[in-house]
């Protein structure tokens, strides 16, 4: 187990500073993993810990320093509802605990150091000083997930029958029994500027 000074250092490399939501991020993987009872998420827990974080902001890179959970390894999963919050899961246990910045936590910060005027400082200093139970909301909470959204899931690849890309994950749908990805079948996040 690392010092709370040690993973400040590791998100601060990774997120390219160090801030008031890095040190939240810390604080609440921390709080959710000792409430999971896992304290080892890169060592002997590294398997059992799916993260799912619900804002992309300086919070998340902290989250992921903490469980180990990435995006590349299909263990972080983003839902983007813009709320200062994770719920971390047991894959093990089948168990979940969905934590949450207090919106008071601002407020408190200010309380606690009315004295640091710069802002980033202040939250930055009382998240540091914060307990678990001022600063977060936790909540136990179940979360489905699907095989397929599961790391090491195994699928054969399907090809749409329109763009002829290759599509993991079962990520297609069947339209008329054809074989469609999800940006043929209307879901196109991006419009190709050559027909
Ligand atoms: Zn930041
Ligand atoms: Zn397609």
């Amino acid at each position: 187990m690392k010092t709370f000074d040690q993973y400040v250092e590791m998100a601060g490399q990774i997120h390219g500073h160090i801030c008031a939501g890095q040190i939240l991020g810390l604080r609440m993987a921390l709080y959710g993993l000792r409430l999971l009872g896992l304290p080892d998420p890169e060592g002997k827990d590294r398997k059992r810990l799916l993260t799912f974080v619900e804002i992309d902001r300086c919070a998340t890179d902290a989250i992921s320093v903490v469980t180990g959970c990435r995006l590349g390894k299909r263990a972080l999963k983003f839902r983007d509802f813009g709320k200062a919050a994770a719920t971390f899961c047991d894959l093990e246990k089948d168990r979940a605990v969905r934590v949450v910045a207090k919106e008071s936590s601002i407020g408190s910060a200010r309380e606690l150091h009315p004295e640091i005027a710069d802002k980033n400082q202040q939250q930055m200093r009382a998240y540091r000083e914060m307990p678990d139970q001022e600063l977060f909301d936790a909540q136990w909470v179940r979360v489905r997930i699907a095989p397929e959204d599961l790391p090491g899931y195994k699928s054969p690849r399907a090809i749409c029958a329109l763009c002829g890309e290759g599509i993991s994950f079962r990520r297609e749908t069947l339209r008329d029994g054809v074989t469609l990805c999800r940006a043929c079948a209307g879901e196109r996040y991006y419009e190709p500027l050559v027909p």
